[in-house]
């Protein structure tokens, strides 16, 4: 079966500790809508206790055990909680990916005085600064959970720099004295090692061996199948060779990985990937941005191009293909919203095409109530359309600028998938002779022919104007309906 997995977190989840029950209450539901595996959120304790979405990472030994910044549990539960979250997960046979975030620690115990000089403007390159002692928030000594699982203590040699002087109260890009920024990171601002609080070393050998142990303890402790690394950009490449092959050798597991390397441009990905000697997937950033591009360009993008410049045209066996995500939705940094008329459009192209593994986001399948975001009322039946017809060769007909579709011809299995950013119209394709004398309908409903598929197996398949048709035999669509009505996937 292709893989087809969950963002299972969207950024305004409520801070109820309750996240890791609702997953295991879940797992049957998932494993019904065809997922393979599911990205769960930073399970760590981050410095905003219980209010932290995970990425402000304070103790990555504290699953929610210690009472530290302020709660026990973190945003999503206890420990405990979340270890039967992942047991429940596989017992329904979803995979998990654990997210991890080792670029930077927030919310220090203690402070130290550092020489360090700030970064000139906007190149972290240049610092024609001298260096002068500061205050930095570096020293962490994690007093709330007392030196168990690893008495590892950090200080500011672990770190390249902070953007915070106490000491002056005053915020620059700081670099510690006889520290340099890593390479192989993204070029923007000169060298974008520095993201965000205290900027982990990556080449200081005690660090690597401390997140070495730290991995080998994480995944015993979890038992999770595979990664989601956040931030490689800002962590040189070859550091994830490392730690990804010594966990690998050492589980004896596959351990797959992606990462999210935040950027449009497809040449940085792909060097990244070339550095990082491909142990990782990378999230196709760019193909995120043809779908923001198409679902704001009122009909004028030429569908033909929808997979130029992406990931997934190039390295469909390393694309992540997703459409939206925690920090693209409204109110975040990155924010890049696909409408929802375009919803269906997209998530067509990730879920019912063979190449990239598709992410689906939570906020998309069960909506965002934060900010009164519905559900993609397509997604159950993309999801469940991908389980039972995307198989098997592919033959494409991206051939129109506004009218591009597909065929999947697998095995007792047939759909053709027609999609329009304009007035719509219809697509002459083939779904095989196979197929002949077989009604088919449109799964999504925004058609209401049935069209019978003729001898040469070759037919018009009809799309309303903005949106996406999923034409599959009668049967097959009925299956679907019937599942989603009243089966465990319509829960
Ligand atoms: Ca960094």
């Amino acid at each position: 079966m292709e893989e087809t997995l969950l963002q299972y977190f969207e950024w305004y989840l409520p801070a109820d500790g309750g996240h890791w029950r609702r997953a295991a209450a879940d797992a049957p539901h998932l494993a019904a809508l065809g997922f393979t595996g599911v990205w769960l959120p930073p399970a760590y304790k981050g410095y905003r206790g219980r209010e932290d979405v995970g990425y402000g990472v304070y103790d990555l030994y504290d699953l929610g055990e210690f009472d530290q910044k302020g709660s026990v549990a973190t945003k999503y539960g206890s420990r405990e909680e979340y270890l039967s979250a992942i047991r429940a997960l596989h017992k329904s046979g979803v995979k998990v990916y654990a997210d991890i975030v080792l670029n930077h620690r927030m919310g220090a115990d203690a402070c130290e005085e550092v020489r360090a000089r700030a970064s000139a403007g906007d190149d972290r390159n240049q610092s024609g600064a001298p260096a002068v002692p500061i205050t930095a928030w570096t020293k962490f000594t994690f007093p709330g959970r007392g030196g168990k699982y690893s008495d590892f203590q950090w200080d500011w040699t672990c770190f390249d720099g902070v953007d915070w002087d106490s000491k002056r109260n005053s915020s620059a890009v700081y670099r510690f004295e006889g520290k340099d920024w890593d390479s192989q990171v993204d070029r923007e601002f000169g060298n974008y090692d520095y993201l965000m609080g205290a900027d982990l070393d990556m080449s200081a050998p005690k660090v690597i061996e401390e997140l070495d142990r730290w991995g080998k303890w994480y995944l015993e402790t979890t038992g999770v199948d595979g990664f989601r690394l956040d931030a490689v950009k800002h962590i040189r490449a070859s550091y994830f060779t490392h730690w990804l092959q010594a966990l690998r050798r050492s589980s004896g597991k596959p351990l797959p990985a992606f990462g999210e390397y935040w950027n449009g441009d497809l040449q940085s990905l792909t060097s990244y990937l070339d550095q990082s000697g491909q142990v990782m997937r990378l999230l196709d950033v760019p193909l995120h941005f043809k779908f923001h591009q198409l679902s704001g360009a009122g009909g004028a993008m030429d569908l033909r191009n929808l997979f130029q410049g992406t990931l997934t045209g190039v390295r469909p066996h390393q694309a992540v293909t997703f459409v939206d995500n925690h920090d693209t939705q409204p109110g975040q940094a990155l924010q890049s919203w696909v409408s929802p008329w375009c919803k269906p459009l997209a998530y067509a192209c990730i879920l019912l095409r063979q190449e990239g593994v598709p992410c689906v986001f939570y906020g998309d399948l069960y909506g965002i109530p934060h900010d009164r975001i519905q559900p993609v009322e397509a997604l159950p039946k993309l999801l469940l359309a991908r389980k039972y017809c995307a198989h098997g060769q592919q033959t494409d007909y991206l051939d129109d600028p506004d009218i591009i579709g597909w065929t999947r011809l697998g095995e007792g299995s047939a759909m053709a998938v027609v999609l329009t950013d304009g007035p719509g119209g219809g697509k002459r394709m083939c779904v095989g002779t196979g197929m002949a004398g077989t009604t088919f309908v449109d799964l999504l409903g925004g058609r209401g022919e049935r069209i019978l598929i003729p001898e040469n197996g070759t037919e018009s398949f009809p799309v309303s104007g903005g949106s996406a048709a999923v034409w599959v035999p009668e049967d097959t669509a009925r299956r679907i309906d019937g599942e989603l009505k009243s089966g465990t996937a319509g829960q």
